[in-house]
């Protein structure tokens, strides 16, 4: 880094005076609203930082000893810029438009959270299950650890910014000069600059990977539902914090069973016959046989309700019931034979003629509403 003083253009013994006389004429002059260039540019921030450091007697009294080269670090800091508003004057003071902006930024930030579809049947969610997931994510490199840099190499602290972080613009406005503050450019903000990036992550502090996540789906669980692990999402930048995963719940439709809250809901298709004279039957559900009794005389629309065979809630574990609502199949292709038993059977029995009832809003209306709407 160039001498100050040489920068300056005074001699290693310059008064206070000299020095800010010196600053003030090179400010001027190098100024990027002055002096568009790069070069002019450079030079500035040069002639800024040296005078920062010389015009604060305790900065000047190390830098002349050979010690702290980064005037920011520390109590120190604080003082560095006060040389700026010397000359120009700032309207808007404090904040990120004052004469110092913000700390520098961490390249650590924690990761972003992920989201990963989950396709369950019905049947899964009826007690809960396990998955293996395989998940797409930044994870922690392994070469650097999230340091980012080549293994037995560090950051060092930026040469433009000496660390802040910051790099101070002034702009030339109807109301004077006003001094705003932006993010360096050469460290991104960070303060610090990695000379040599890890080769396995380009410097960012992880990789991209597939990964196996085992998760237990609780029961309960509905289309929709997101369910969060913390901490299983991304790695943040240069080893950051994990986000959360969050797991997006797809229960299929099943081709029997429907689901009302914790209660599962089925149709019992019985014979006319069984539906007679009544019988017993073995069905499936959905965690194995129920056996079941249909008692003689049984009708279309009643529902036989079979206690603790439903859904165990997301929260609680007193499981629903599964709920099975008649339907009597009416026979429709009769040999002679039959039409004729059945015939004589309505002689018998002196059935009614149809007869209108009260509307009876059963089961089936509203399983089809249900079905309809889904
Ligand atoms: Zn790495």
């Amino acid at each position: 880094m160039a001498d100050h003083y040489e920068v300056l253009g005074v001699a290693r013994d310059a008064s206070a005076d000299d020095i800010k006389r010196a600053y003030r004429r090179l400010a001027r002059e190098l100024h990027p609203d002055v002096n568009p260039g790069a070069d002019a540019a450079e030079r500035f921030k040069l002639v800024t930082h040296a005078y920062d450091v010389l015009s604060d007697p305790d900065q000047r009294r190390r830098y002349d000893m050979g010690g702290d080269q980064s005037p920011f670090g520390g109590a120190g800091g604080a003082a560095g810029f006060g040389g700026f508003s010397d000359i120009f004057e700032t309207f808007f003071g404090g904040g990120a438009g004052g004469p110092r902006g913000g700390r520098p930024r961490s390249r650590r930030e924690r990761g972003q959270d992920a989201l990963v579809r989950v396709d369950l049947e019905l049947g899964d969610v009826v007690f809960g299950t396990h998955r293996d997931l395989e998940v797409d994510t930044a994870v922690l490199c392994e070469t650097c650890q999230g340091s980012c840099c080549q293994p037995g190499t560090s950051e060092v602290t930026c040469d433009i910014c000496h660390g802040t972080g910051n790099i101070q613009r002034t702009v030339r406005s109807l109301l004077g000069n006003v001094v705003t503050t932006q993010p360096c450019a050469t460290c991104q903000g960070h303060g610090t600059t990695i000379p040599y990036p890890c080769a396995t992550c380009q410097g960012q502090g992880r990789v991209r990977a597939r990964r196996t996540v085992s998760v237990d789906i609780p029961a309960g669980v509905e289309t929709g539902l997101r369910l969060q692990l913390p901490g299983s999402g991304e790695v943040g930048p240069a080893g950051g914090p994990n986000g959360d995963l969050y797991l997006e719940i797809t229960v299929a439709p099943h081709e029997i069973f429907s689901r009302d809250g914790d209660d599962l809901l089925a149709t019992l298709e019985v014979s006319m016959p069984d539906a007679i004279l009544g019988t017993s039957a073995t069905i499936q559900a959905l965690d194995g046989g129920v056996e079941l009794e249909v008692r003689p005389g049984v009708q279309s629309g009643d529902v036989l309700t079979i206690k603790g065979r439903g859904i165990t809630p997301l929260r609680g574990s007193q499981r629903g019931d599964l709920r099975v609502g008649v339907h009597v199949v009416t026979p429709t292709r009769l040999d002679h034979k039959e039409r004729a038993l059945i015939e004589e059977f309505a002689k018998r029995t002196k059935a009614p003629a149809p007869q209108l009832a009260q509307f009876h809003q059963g089961l089936f209306a509203k399983l089809r509403d249900r079905f309809r709407n889904a």
